[in-house]
C-alpha cells in the first residue's frame, strides 16, 4: 500500500489553546506533540468542555468529575501545560450551537492563541469506527467560535469587562482526523506522551478494557504517522486555515 506523506506543521508560533470535549482526549492523540511544543518554550493551555463525569460506569458523576479533573491536571503537567480550564458542560449530551460557541469564543478571547487545537470532529475515525457526539459538537463549535472571537459584534456582551476581540488565530488543527494531511515528529517526546495518558489511571481502569496498554496503543498510531513523516513516531492533524486564500 502506498503511504501518503504528511506535510510538517509550522512551528513559528508562540501560543496554542487546546479545546476538547473530555479529559483524556488530548492524551489519546496529541499529548506527545504538546510536550514537543512546550519543550520548545511555547505556551500551551488546555480547556475541557466537560469534565468527563459520565465516563466511568461504576462511578457516580460527581465523584467521577473530581477524579477526572485531578487526573487531567496531573496529565497536563507532565507535558508542560499548567493552565487547565473546565467549562463544566454536561458530558455525553453536548450540543453544538450558539451557547457552546459563545463560551468557547470567550475562552479564545481571553487566551489570545495563535493556534487552536481540537480533536477529530469528522463522523468517523476513518473506516467504520464512529466518532462520538461530544467530539463532533465540540470541534464544530471550536471552528466557529474562533471566527466569532474575532468579530466585535458577535457575543458583544463579552467585551464589557475590557475583553477585546481576538482575530489572531492562524489555524485550527484537529488531531486524530481521517482527513489529516499534516503532522509533527513526536519521536523525542513519545515517552512523555505515554506518561501523560497513563496519568488517567482511574479512567483507563474504569473502561474495563482488559490488557489495555497505553504505550502499545499510542505506538500503533504513532508509528503509522511517523512513517508518513519519515520519522519513528508522529502525530497527525487536519489543518483548517483561518486566513483568506491560504
Ligand atoms: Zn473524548
Amino acid at each position: 500500500m502506498d503511504i501518503e506523506p504528511l506535510e510538517a506543521l509550522p512551528e513559528d508560533w508562540e501560543r496554542a489553546l487546546c479545546v476538547v470535549a473530555h479529559p483524556d482526549d488530548m492524551e489519546f492523540g496529541a499529548a506527545a506533540a504538546v510536550a514537543r511544543w512546550t519543550g520548545q518554550g511555547k505556551d500551551v493551555a488546555y480547556c475541557m468542555v466537560t469534565s468527563g463525569e459520565a465516563g466511568i460506569d461504576g462511578l457516580d458523576p460527581e465523584e467521577c468529575r473530581r477524579v477526572r479533573e485531578a487526573e487531567q491536571i496531573a496529565s497536563a503537567e507532565i507535558v508542560g501545560v499548567s493552565v487547565v480550564d473546565f467549562l463544566g458542560r454536561p458530558d455525553g449530551v453536548l450540543e453544538y450551537g450558539v451557547p457552546l460557541r459563545r463560551e468557547i469564543a470567550g475562552v479564545v478571547r481571553r487566551s489570545r492563541p495563535d493556534i487552536v487545537i481540537t480533536g477529530n470532529f469528522r463522523d468517523s475515525w476513518g473506516g467504520s469506527s464512529l466518532n462520538q457526539a461530544d467530539h463532533i459538537a465540540t470541534g464544530r463549535a471550536v471552528l466557529d467560535a474562533v471566527r466569532d472571537a474575532g468579530n466585535r459584534w458577535v457575543f458583544h456582551e463579552q467585551l464589557d469587562d475590557g475583553l477585546e476581540p481576538w482575530g489572531g488565530v492562524r489555524a485550527v488543527w484537529a488531531f486524530g482526523s481521517p482527513g489529516a494531511r499534516h503532522g509533527v515528529d513526536t519521536t523525542g517526546t513519545f515517552d512523555t506522551g505515554v506518561a501523560s495518558l497513563e496519568a488517567h489511571g482511574a479512567y483507563i481502569d474504569g473502561l474495563g478494557w482488559e490488557h489495555f496498554d497505553a504505550r502499545e496503543f499510542l505506538e500503533g498510531f504513532g508509528r503509522q504517522t511517523g512513517q508518513r513523516l519519515g520519522v519513528a513516531f508522529g502525530a497527525a492533524f487536519e489543518v483548517f486555515s483561518m486566513g483568506w486564500g491560504d
